[in-house]
């Protein structure tokens, strides 16, 4: 699809979830779209993801559910594990109708962003993605933004839309330091592939729970490979771990060794060195008093992450997405009023995708052997069929009652 003449020229800061689904529709729509990307390639790597609430349906407008189908996962459950690497309580992927911690449709973060690539391909024309190029400063008046690029280059935008993440470097550029918006959430996760250990149950999320972390390993759609997932509960933050692998292997080390030899910690431990694709974070909330600067505006988790424990990032970047293309497209000759009802017809959504219920991390681990298990006890009783309806109404079923808009 080529840009339609006269159409506003758009960057994207950002080639992940968020930047490629609004690249798509912009560039469906005949809309100019420039993406920069600071990876030097598309990123591979995440364990799964889950298509929550009214992302399924947009996934749907968007003609994006043939690919997803062709590389779902094929989660069957969730079941937890105790340190001798028993199972002690399990929850079917329908005993929550789809909605509980498996959703119904699971896909890895990499297969996703490959799916809206492949999209962005088949869409026809020639769009502008470089990799290895990120926004050094931004000037912007009443008309357009002028940007400067890592590799010297300076251009003129009609809108500038940061989706480069909950670090985002656009954020901070138009709208000031992630201290300012950024609150931690007491915990840090790592995500990454590794050879699938003997006797894992195929199809089964399974997580054990350690003092002080969870220890977890998730299929992929490969049987000869795995995600693990580790979670630990740190109450201060500590800004060293950002940058330096060797710190946050350290961080996870200690935990892994504490899980024992019952179950697959040892493995986990060995693969997390040598995978290819280690991701780590800490689990951060970012709130914005609003997503719009003038010519500048936040998409995902630049503008609005909740943290992966809310199990609604790629939900809430993908209804974001959708909502920005669409009232671009619909006035294009008015970005400010576009900007105005994106903001307003998504923060809806936002409000509720990005809740955390009932005290999130703290709930889930603790620093103590004896609160370790108990939370086993009680996540045997939260799951049972008679708590399932309250569970539901809790934790599960967010933005469900969102109406989205039709472009
Ligand atoms: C490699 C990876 C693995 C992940 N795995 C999981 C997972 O397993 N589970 C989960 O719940 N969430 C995961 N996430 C986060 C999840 O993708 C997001 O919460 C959600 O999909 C929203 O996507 P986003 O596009 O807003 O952010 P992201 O997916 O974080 O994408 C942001 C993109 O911007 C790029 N970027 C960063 N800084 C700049 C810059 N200055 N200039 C240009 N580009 C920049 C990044 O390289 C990245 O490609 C992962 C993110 C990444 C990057």
């Amino acid at each position: 699809m080529s840009a339609t003449p006269n159409s506003p020229h758009i960057l994207i800061s950002g080639g992940g979830i968020a930047g490629n689904a609004v690249a798509l529709q912009l560039l469906s729509a005949g809309i100019r779209v420039t993406v920069v990307e600071r990876a030097a390639a598309p990123r591979p790597g995440g364990q799964a993801v889950d298509l929550r609430g009214p992302s399924r349906e947009v996934a749907e407008r968007m003609g994006l559910m043939p690919g997803i189908r062709k590389h779902q996962l094929n989660e069957l459950g969730m079941s937890y594990i105790d340190a001798k690497g028993r199972t002690f309580s399990s929850i079917s992927m329908e005993a929550f109708e789809g909605k509980g911690p498996v959703a119904d449709i699971e896909i890895t973060r990499g297969d996703l962003n490959q799916v809206l690539l492949d999209e962005i391909v088949a869409a026809g024309g020639t769009p502008d993605y470089r990799y290895g190029e990120w926004i050094t400063a931004l000037r912007q008046d009443d008309t357009g933004v002028e940007v400067d690029f890592s590799s010297g280059c300076t251009e003129r935008f009609d809108l500038v839309v940061g989706a480069d993440g909950v670090h985002s470097a656009t954020r901070r550029l138009a709208f000031g330091p992630e201290e300012k918006f950024g609150t931690y959430l007491g915990g840090y996760m790592s995500f990454f592939t590794m050879p699938t250990p003997p006797n894992v149950r195929p199809g089964w999320f399974a997580m054990q729970f350690v003092p002080g972390a969870t220890v977890g390993i998730r299929p992929d759609h490969d049987p000869a490979t795995a995600k693990a997932i580790l979670t630990v509960r740190r109450d201060d933050q500590d800004p060293t771990l950002r940058g330096d692998t060797v710190a946050q292997h350290r961080l996870f080390d200690k935990y892994l060794t504490e899980a024992g030899d019952g179950w697959h910690a040892p493995a986990i431990r060995e693969a997390m060195t040598t995978t290819p694709d280690f991701y780590f974070d800490e689990l951060v909330r970012i709130d914005m008093p609003t997503l719009n600067a003038g010519r500048v505006t936040l998409l995902g988790d630049a503008g609005y992450c909740g943290s992966p424990m809310t199990g609604m990032g790629t939900a809430m970047a993908i209804v974001g997405a959708y909502v920005l293309a669409g009232e671009i497209a619909s006035t294009p000759d008015d970005i400010a009023g576009a900007l105005r009802r994106y903001e307003e017809k998504v923060t809806p959504f936002l409000d509720e995708a990005k809740q955390m219920p009932g005290g999130g991390i703290k709930m889930m681990i603790s620093h103590s052997r004896f609160g370790t298990a108990v939370m086993r006890t009680t996540n045997r009783i939260m799951f049972s069929r008679p708590m399932r309806p309250l569970m539901m109404k809790i934790f599960f079923g967010k933005g469900e009652d969102y109406t989205l808009p039709t472009y």
